[in-house]
């Protein structure tokens, strides 16, 4: 609750409680890292895609830096935007039909996020002319997390435009234009639909 108002003055990390959790508690949290990379970070992305959490759980070293790395890029997003709407929206990459399936299918938010990150990436390959989905997929599969599933798109569809409110001509959806590049653009209702279904 005080985290709402305030930032926090530092952030303390426990990696021997890491250390306790069981494997899919990893993967869901992974799947934020991997998030950050795609919005922020292309570099990280390919350290990433080279290791797999096997490695992080090995070596404290590289789990520290990796830990401190994302939160700079999670502190300076949302402090370069601390009371507006702009920046901190990227953060939303892969949440807005992860949301949705995730509350329908009563899914792991890393779990539902991952598949929503995999359609958004697909929607930018159409929208944006991004080219690495085949890297963001594969990334996400080394960590155990799904890139596919089969969910209602209407139902799907309607969860998102409730979770909106300037949902009826189009919904401001988080893209990649490149990798570690994410933008945001409003994608007409119809135009989002066809694309879903499309990579369904
Ligand atoms: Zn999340």
């Amino acid at each position: 609750m005080v985290g709402l108002i305030r930032q926090p003055q530092f952030l303390l990390y426990d990696l021997d409680f890491l250390q306790s959790l069981p494997k899919h508690h990893w993967e869901n949290g992974f799947a934020e890292i991997i998030k950050h990379a795609a919005i922020k970070d292309a570099t990280m992305m390919k350290e990433l895609a080279a290791h797999d959490i096997t490695y992080y759980q090995k070596n404290k070293k590289a789990l520290a830096a990796l830990i401190e790395k994302n939160v700079q890029i999670k502190v300076k997003v949302v402090q370069k935007d601390e009371f507006e709407k702009g920046d901190r929206k990227l953060l939303n990459f892969g949440h807005t039909l992860g949301h949705a399936i995730e509350n329908e299918h009563a899914l792991l938010h890393g779990h539902a996020i991952s598949i929503g990150m995999v359609y958004a990436a697909k929607i930018s390959q159409v929208m944006q002319d991004f080219k690495d989905v085949g890297l963001l997929v594969e990334t996400l599969k080394k960590y155990g997390l799904p890139t596919a599933m089969h969910f209602d798109i209407d139902a799907a569809m309607e969860v998102m435009q409730k979770d909106k409110k300037n949902a009826k001509a189009g919904m401001q959806y988080v893209l990649l234009n490149k990798m570690g590049k994410a933008v945001y653009e409003t994608i007409p209702m119809k135009t989002l639909y066809n694309l879903i279904k499309l990579y369904s």
